[in-house]
């Protein structure tokens, strides 16, 4: 257990103690919210208010350079405008560096990780990493930041994709936990919050599949309690790419809530929600959500946005 006073956990409202659900919805600020986000916020949270459990928003800023100006707030008023109530008040991981460094340092007391001097040129087209620096001993200030792998399968099943395994000395090798420029690589973000808030379950789309293994093993090493996962089929554009900040996925338009609420909860296949406010839909929606109905696979299919 971490003992740094500045691990507290946000206040909740009315002092709730906590309940055998917490969900969440974790958005990177890299460009506005677009319907692929809207489906994900969506199922989080519904997934979330059918167990009568507790939703809450992180927002995963990081990653500083990749900021995009004006995500951020268009992120809290998407919130509001589609009547998501988080149940906590809303993280910003960019003010909880100091955290995740006393996790570093934690980590290395206990010999999990170690600091790589290799670039990115003397790592070449491999990517699968060969442990060059494991045994150098380099002290930490100013280099990248490893955690070390074991030849060993890390499995989970996900409650949409099923049976997911990873052997992560095979597949990626020791990974980066903080860049040398000092960024902290969202894979220890997101476990170290997803431990301190108290969650037991993802809802996420199905492109962060492949991360689980490593949160999953970081989690592990760490003593933190296992997670549910449920990774979500995404929604594509019309040249069949994931819609995504980097293709230029068109931002959620404000003023069209409730039809965009609607086009979501049909993308995921629910029992039809009519037009109402936004927040009167997603209780509805949540009342008579239903996984089974979610279409299979990783691509939801003809939703083009
Ligand atoms: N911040 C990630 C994203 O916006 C999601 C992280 C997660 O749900 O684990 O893609």
């Amino acid at each position: 257990m971490l003992s740094n006073p500045s691990l507290a956990l946000p206040l909740e409202k009315g002092g709730k103690v906590a309940e055998h659900y917490v969900g969440r919805f974790a958005p990177s600020p890299t460009g506005p919210l677009h319907f692929g986000s809207l489906i994900t916020a969506v199922a989080s949270y519904c997934d979330a208010r059918a167990h009568h459990g507790k939703w809450l928003v992180r927002i995963e800023d990081t990653d500083i350079p990749r900021i995009y100006p004006g995500s951020e707030e268009h992120i809290l008023r998407s919130m509001d405008a589609f009547g998501f109530d988080p149940d906590a008040e809303i993280i910003f991981q960019k003010d909880r560096l100091d955290i995740y460094q006393s996790v570093i340092e934690q980590l290395h007391a206990q010999g999990w990780v170690y600091a790589c001097q290799c670039t990115r040129k003397m790592l070449g087209s491999n990517h699968i990493y060969q442990g060059t620096c494991r045994n150098l001993n380099l002290p930490l200030e100013h280099q990248a930041i490893r955690v070390k792998v074991n030849d060993q399968m890390i499995c989970f099943t996900d409650q949409l994709q099923g049976p997911h395994c990873s052997n992560l000395q095979d597949d990626l090798g020791d990974f980066v936990l903080k860049r040398r420029d000092g960024i902290i690589n969202y894979q220890l973000a997101v476990v170290v919050d997803d431990y301190l808030q108290g969650m037991t379950h993802v809802v996420r789309g199905a492109d962060l599949l492949d991360n689980t293994e490593r949160q999953i093993w970081l989690g592990k090493i760490l003593g933190y309690p296992e997670l549910q996962y449920m990774h979500l089929p995404l929604a594509m554009n019309d040249q069949g790419q994931k819609l995504s900040k980097q293709n230029m996925a068109q931002a959620l338009d404000l003023s069209q809530a409730p039809q965009l609420l609607q086009q979501a909860l049909r993308a995921l296949h629910q029992l039809e929600v009519e037009l109402d406010s936004p927040a009167i839909m997603l209780q509805q929606a949540a009342a008579q959500w239903s996984v089974q109905h979610i279409p299979q696979g990783t691509a939801l299919q003809g939703i083009y946005l």
